[in-house]
């Protein structure tokens, strides 16, 4: 098996993401632009995965760029699901929303429930298409989420944020995962995670901890381990050129490759592509760099690695691990 790759744009409002999660973000004034590169990459052959949020698919701007989308084949492009709770009906309010209720794996079955079947319904009612692959807001899956996905029709959650712990903001705890694929047989879900890996210049070890992520999380916890890892330069890097570079992106996938890992998600947030909407695109020299080094890592996933490049919900699942059992709810409140 060849490796494989899904491009994941988390399609969604505008909003200042050091000011708290308010209802009234809504603006998707970045939906023309995002829709012209979506279509330069499908006219280079690279397929694209659209998380789409509330916001988003309910605006004016969004909806105009779909419809410039949607002459594009289901191999090319992929309408996925994406919560934001705070933003997505129905609302209990119309105030800011707390941390814990950002994650939708935090909120009650039925609340997640209902968020998650009016939004499906909206993107299937604008796009024609019924979504069947699942991205959380804020990677925020719970213990009701599988079960809710497989009631609504879905069957591929994208997640699973690996080697990471949000539990000191009320988030999943992922310390236990890695990058590699799961299927969670109750409910008949595939998981793609995220790509996250570890990188050091001992090769070695990365590979190791990589296989190993529960001895991570130890190492992490433990002075003595925190040594090491700081000793032999171990780093966390995400697939995604918000705040990494194309060598770093390269050089994760190497590591990876190295390790076993054969399916990939690359991902980065729509506002992106304009100045000033995310913190890592601040200035239009970023910009370039943003959009020329994503060219730049698809074009070498392809012609020099021989991978293959997919929608998300077309990965193989050559590549699962056991199932681990869901949940990661942190919401210790
Ligand atoms: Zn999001």
């Amino acid at each position: 098996m060849s490796p494989q790759l899904a491009l994941v744009i988390h399609t969604e409002e505008e909003f200042d993401w050091n000011g708290g999660f308010h209802p009234k973000n809504v603006a998707a004034t970045h939906a023309p632009i995002l829709a012209g590169w979506v279509k330069k990459l499908a006219e280079e052959g690279f397929p694209v995965t659209l998380a789409l949020d509330y916001p988003f698919t309910a605006s004016e701007d969004g909806k105009m760029a779909l419809a410039a989308l949607s002459h594009l084949p289901s191999s090319l492009l992929e309408i996925a699901t994406h919560l934001h709770p705070w933003v997505s009906p129905p609302l209990r309010s119309e105030d800011a929303v707390c941390e814990a209720d950002t994650y939708p794996g935090n909120l009650p079955y039925d609340e997640e429930k209902a968020k998650l079947a009016e939004l499906t319904t909206l993107i299937s009612d604008i796009t024609g298409q019924v979504p069947t692959t699942y991205l959380a807001g804020r990677y925020g899956i719970g213990e009701n989420s599988h079960r809710i996905l497989s009631e609504l029709g879905y069957n591929t959650d994208l997640s699973v944020s690996p080697y990471c712990d949000f539990r000191h903001q009320s988030g999943p705890d992922f310390s236990g995962y890695c990058a590699r694929s799961f299927f969670d047989e109750r409910y008949g879900i595939a998981s793609h995670p995220h790509t996250v890996g570890l990188v050091s210049w001992l090769a070695p070890l990365a590979t190791w901890l990589n296989a190993n992520p529960e001895r991570y999380h130890q190492f992490s916890n433990e002075l003595a381990g925190k040594v090491m890892l700081k000793l032999a330069g171990v780093k966390r890097w995400r697939l995604s050129p918000e705040g990494f570079s194309l060598k770093q992106m390269q050089k994760l996938t190497l590591q990876l490759l190295a390790s076993g890992q054969q399916t990939f998600i690359l991902s980065f947030h729509s506002p992106s592509v304009v100045p000033g909407f995310t913190p890592y695109v601040q200035t239009e020299q970023d910009l370039t760099r943003f959009k020329s080094e994503t060219e730049a890592y698809l074009r070498w996933f392809r012609d020099t690695l021989k991978g293959s490049c997919r929608v998300a919900g077309a990965l193989e699942p050559d590549t699962y691990l056991a199932p681990k059992p869901l949940p990661m709810s942190g919401a210790e409140v």
